[in-house]
């Protein structure tokens, strides 16, 4: 039973503008899928760092439950609170500001609330590029993206997450704020605690701002489709694209057939090439040459390729519109599934050169256990990240009982896929995190040292375990 004397004190620090009333929660309470839900004791919006560390203090005595939320863009359910309904939803959305940007330093602070389109904005008027960038841009805050140390589409030229924060402010789960906002590229002072915090979604603290690292604003794109015949010409090429562009390839982006069939069947759509392939990839890069310069070096590329035999037929973008378009049947690729019924995703990592091995694996292993299935592969093939996503079988009913009864498969054809993942060196979860949907996996699959340490770590930031409780550990 949540102590009602702690939920009245909570309640009084954040004022009525601090509360969610109850007719409003349901938007904080499930996320966007459906697949979680939840109850909270309270759902509060905090308006600065201390009235965050006055309520972690008051939680962390009174032993509630704490579980921060940022835009509920995540997608393993770390964001979203137990059924028991005795947990506190700390959203940090209101806590927006955009406190500095120092182009000398080429760093900007922001508060954990800001969205990240904002501050790819903010970043753009000062002449810079913020690079993180995914297609929940438009949702997600700085606080989450940061605890979930989230990948996108230009983790192959600037890092995940965890690589464009310099400093972090975090309020520990006692209430004690640790200032630790530097922006520094230097600082070999002991253990980098800013790293603990990064990926730990929500577990060890709650992040209350960041220093983010700027680059220089490209002034110069090209964007180009390609279609391929198999998974070892896609590798071949991105190889083929380092050694051509070395650093100005931004994006390497993998898109199945299957795909573009969906959206032949269910959107408007016009595929940027005449023929059709087993495989298609999306190449950009960018740079700060003048704007048609790009081109000059994706044209051979495209052209090598095709001589190589690697790439059948290829298109470039010639202009902003048909870049937002290449653009946008990549990033229909997650929506586009739902047309065709239950979909079991997996969000994995294995060695770039391993990805062929694996797919061919993965596929054959899930077709012997359920014949029909439609692999869906697609995803960040630069940075070795695939969603093997895995649609039902064709002709069961895309809503009802042949749904349900296909996800309700979804435990046994994951350990299927993880346990080809594990035995290839690979991770369970590239991008997305642990939450609550690989709390059992994360076990199952790390070793027992591993286990035991992050455990220790959790006791030590988190005594009371009122941190994110039934997450990651
Ligand atoms: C359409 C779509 C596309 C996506 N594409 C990608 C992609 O390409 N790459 C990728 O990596 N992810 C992707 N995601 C996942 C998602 O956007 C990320 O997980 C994002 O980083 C979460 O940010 P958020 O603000 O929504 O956090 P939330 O969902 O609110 O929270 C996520 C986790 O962080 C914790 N948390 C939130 N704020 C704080 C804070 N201030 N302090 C401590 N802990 C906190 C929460 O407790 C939770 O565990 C996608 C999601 C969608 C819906």
């Amino acid at each position: 039973m949540t102590s009602n004397k702690a939920l009245d004190d909570i309640r009084r620090i954040l004022g009525p503008k601090g509360v969610v009333a109850s007719e409003d929660a349901s938007a904080y309470l499930t996320e966007w899928r459906d697949k979680f839900k939840g109850r909270a004791a309270l759902i509060a919006k905090p308006a600065n760092t201390d009235e965050v560390s006055q309520i972690l203090k008051i939680a962390s005595e009174a032993g509630i439950g704490i579980v921060p939320q940022g835009g509920n863009t995540g997608l393993v359910g770390g964001q979203i609170p137990s059924l028991d309904g005795t947990e506190i939803i700390l959203n940090l959305s209101r806590m927006n500001e955009i406190r500095k940007i120092d182009t000398l330093n080429d760093t900007m602070l922001v508060e954990a609330g800001c969205i990240l389109s904002n501050v790819q904005q903010a970043a753009e008027n000062a002449g810079r590029l913020f690079p993180l960038s995914l297609a929940s841009e438009g949702s997600a805050e700085i606080g989450g993206l940061v605890s979930t140390n989230a990948g996108g589409i230009n983790v192959l030229r600037y890092g995940n997450a965890r690589a464009q924060v310099l400093g972090l402010e975090v309020v520990l789960p006692n209430g004690e704020i640790w200032n630790g906002l530097k922006g520094l590229r230097k600082d070999n002072t002991g253990y980098d605690l800013k790293q603990v915090f990064m990926g730990a979604e929500g577990t060890l603290g709650v992040i209350t701002a960041a220093v983010l690292k700027l680059f220089a604003a490209p002034t110069d794109r090209a964007t180009g489709f390609a279609a391929l015949p198999d998974l070892d010409a896609v590798i071949a090429l991105l190889g083929l694209t380092r050694e051509m562009t070395g650093e100005l390839v931004s994006a390497f982006e993998l898109i199945p057939a299957i795909g573009l069939e969906f959206l032949a069947k269910h959107k408007e759509f016009k595929s940027p090439l005449k023929s059709t392939a087993p495989w298609y990839v999306l190449i950009e890069l960018t740079s700060i040459d003048a704007p048609g310069t790009l081109k000059n070096a994706l044209e051979p590329l495209l052209e090598a390729g095709l001589e190589k035999g690697l790439v059948l037929d290829g298109a470039i973008a010639a202009n902003v519109s048909q870049t937002e378009d290449f653009w946008r049947l990549r990033e229909t690729m997650s929506e586009i599934q739902k047309f065709e019924g239950g979909s079991i995703k997996h969000d994995i990592a294995v060695q770039i050169s391993d990805i062929p091995a694996f797919v061919e694996r993965a596929i054959a292993a899930v077709t012997d256990a359920c014949p029909g299935i439609r692999p869906v592969v697609f995803g960040h093939v630069g940075d070795g990240n695939l969603h093997f996503n895995l649609t039902q079988p064709e002709g069961d009913a895309p809503k009802g009982t042949d749904k349900d009864n296909y996800l309700a498969g979804w435990e046994a054809v994951s350990r299927i896929v993880h346990d080809i993942v594990d035995d290839m060196g690979g991770s369970i979860s590239a991008e997305h995190g642990i939450g609550q949907l690989k709390r059992d996996a994360l076990a199952h699959y790390k070793s027992d040292v591993e286990m035991d340490l992050m455990r220790r770590l959790k006791k030590a930031f988190d005594p009371n375990g009122i941190m994110n409780p039934g997450k990651v550990v």
